[in-house]
This record gives structure tokens, sequence and C-alpha cells, in this order.
């Protein structure tokens, strides 16, 4: 094991606390039966990790004096009121942060802390295949500069409607070839994101919403998988979505929520005239230097969850070079408990060549040219 390796299990380790252990493996669990469209129907058998994540939960809720839930079904109820914090499971928020639930109670569906907790870890499994599907679309791809543009039309397109797939339309955009490297990546729309038989979608973000108007309340209540998108931006419904495409939940959840982030990024270096080049690699990157000639590799992550976030930062990059740039949107870059979360996950030897920012900091980062190690220094 390197040493890097060694830092991240050291500081995320949530095997070492029985709560936040046991929302991981609910995770992992929540994740596992909404891809087999299991959340809504309940249908037996269980998967066998399901029945064991019910076993330990009864025997954490005995030994604590908490009424156990009799079956995977309420078991699966109980992730859409129990936070991460909450007295239940206890997690400190070094870990997960206090709020998170693992189900959204609007939807019924995994959140996104729910998908980025399934990541974690030696079991984690959701960012790993999307990290897998990429590697297999850039085998497909005969050059870099093809996979990258494949890449951001996934990223741009996380649903395709069947106006989307004609050709024949005049000044249609419709790329044969591109399709022909990317369609394995799309699904037909799973039965559990339809509301009465059509699929809605989220203004802002083009991702699945839901709208739940319930009897004597004011403003309907909302959710769409970004989950940050304003309450009253207004959904699009396509009422007969037979034809219509998905991208797959694992590209949506990783590659697609930090896109908007990633564009900012980019933007910023076309308008300061910064040269930066590509790295194909895990979900993608960006090889940058800064005004000291110093090389950084600069990932965009858009994660609810800061201490999964360094935990996966560590794991998937065990090679990096010695300094990196983790680019998040604004409002979580600026938030001093999300730095702290972030900081504390990444250990004392990672922390010291990596910097959390934001798009619209980007540039003066790379123009001060200062290291962490430096900023660290100053602080003191
Ligand atoms: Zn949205």
């Amino acid at each position: 094991m390197t040493s890097s390796q060694a830092t991240a299990h050291q500081t995320f380790s949530p095997e070492e606390h029985e709560g936040a252990a046991l929302f991981l493996e609910l995770a992992r669990v929540a994740a596992d039966l909404a891809e087999r469209e299991h959340l809504r129907t309940f249908t037996l058998p269980y998967p066998p990790a399901a029945q064991l994540a019910l076993d330990h939960t009864v025997s954490y809720c005995l030994a604590r004096g908490h009424t156990p839930p009799k079956s995977v079904p309420q078991l699966m109820a109980w992730c859409r009121e129990h936070t991460a914090g909450g007295a239940l499971f206890q997690v400190p928020p070094t870990l997960v942060t206090s709020g998170a639930l693992l189900i959204a109670p609007v939807a019924l569906l995994p959140t996104r802390s729910c998908w980025e907790l399934a990541s974690v870890g030696p079991s984690g499994r959701v960012e790993q295949e999307a990290v897998r599907l990429l590697a297999d679309l850039a085998a497909r791809c005969e050059t870099p500069a093809a996979y990258e543009r494949c890449r951001r039309y996934l990223m741009e397109h996380p649903v395709i409607v069947q106006q989307d797939r004609m050709p024949a339309l005049p000044r249609s955009r419709w790329n044969r070839e591109l399709w022909s490297r990317v369609k394995s990546l799309y699904t037909r729309i799973p039965e559990h994101l339809l509301s009465d038989r059509a699929l809605v979608l989220c203004d802002t973000c083009g991702l699945p919403a839901r709208v739940k108007y319930e009897a004597g309340s004011g403003l309907p209540a909302r959710w769409c998988e970004r989950e940050r998108c304003p309450a009253d931006t207004p959904t699009r419904r396509i009422s007969n979505p037979g034809r219509a495409l998905i991208l797959r939940c694992s590209l949506r959840t990783f590659l697609v929520l930090p896109g908007r982030t990633e564009r900012a990024a980019l933007n910023e270096f076309v308008r300061a005239e910064i040269t930066h080049e590509f790295v194909p690699a895990g979900l993608g990157a960006y090889r940058v230097e800064d005004a000291a000639c110093r090389s950084w590799l600069m990932r965009v992550d858009d994660r609810r969850q800061p201490a999964a976030l360094a935990a996966r930062t560590a794991e998937t990059d065990p090679d990096l070079p010695d300094q990196v740039l983790v680019v998040a949107p604004g409002e979580l870059a600026a938030d001093p408990g999300y730095r702290a979360a972030f900081e504390t996950a990444l250990g004392a030897g990672r922390r010291r060549r990596t910097v959390l920012t934001a798009p619209e900091n980007l540039v003066s980062h790379l123009r001060a040219g200062s290291t962490p190690r430096e900023e660290e220094r100053d602080d003191a």
C-alpha cells in the first residue's frame, strides 16, 4: 500500500464508527435495489446483501434500544426519514453531512449522497461503473479528441428524445458516427423514473424531476436529480416517453452533474487564455500550468459529500502529480463546513498537495502560483 492510500484509509474510516458503517452499507443496498427497480415494488426475493443489511440493522437497533425495522421495505422507508447525523445513526459530520438522507422523500429514489456513499471504499461500485464505461468508450474512439467530443456529448445530453434523433431535420446536428459510439450508454426510461407514465425533466439541469402535490399544502414538493435547482424551476413533461433514452445513472451522477462546473472552469481558461490539456483517465481531468510553470491536475467535481469526495480523490489517483486542483461549484467551495470536512478527510499528506477551489477563483489561483504548502505556511 502506498502512503497516499494509507492516508485515505486512516482519515475516512466509517468502518470504525458503527452508525457510519451501517449508513454506508444501507447506501450500497439502496443503490442496488433502486437499480433493480425494487425500491417501489419490493418484490421478493431480496438480494442477499439487502437481507444482511436488515440483520445488521436489527442488531444495531436492539443494542441501542431502538425498535428495529421488520422487513426490507420498512428498512428502505427508514432511509427517507433517518438522517446521517440523527439520533439513530449519529454519523460524525466529518464522515457524512448531518442532514444527509439516503432516499429522497419526494421521489422515493436514492439521493446524490446515496450514490456517492455507495461508491466509497473497496465495495463501492457506482462511480466505478462510470469510470469503466468511460474507459470502454475511450477504447472505441480512434483519437483522444474523438473521445473528448463523445464525453462532452454525454455531459450535455442526459436524455435523448425522439426529436433529437431525426437526421432528416434541416440543420440537424445529429452525428451518426458519434451516436454509434455512445448509444450503448443509454437505456430506455426505467419505470421508477416515470410519474403517471410520463417523464418529467427539470428545465435547469435537464435531469429527471418529480413534482408532488399534496392535499391541503401550499406549494408542491419538488425534487430533481441535481437536488440544488431552485424550487420554482419549471419542469417539462414528456407524455409519451416510450422512445426516449436516458444516460445510465452512474454517468448522470458522476459525469453530467459536474458538467456545468466543468464548462464554467473551461470558460475561465478561454477568457484568460490559459492553455490546458485534456487527460482522459478516470472520469476525465485537465492538466494546466500555473504562473510559476508548475503542473497541476485539475479535476472537476460536484458532490454532496465532501469526505467521500476526498476519499475518492485519494483512492482513484495514487499516481497523481504533486499538485491537484479540485474544482467544485462556488457554493460548495465557499462553504467552510464543506471545506473543513474535505480537508480533514484528505489527511495531512494529501492536503499539502490539494487545493479545493471554484471556477471563478481558478484563474487567480493559477496566476498567484502558490502551492497549498505555501498557503498553509502563510496561514500559520
Ligand atoms: Zn434540476
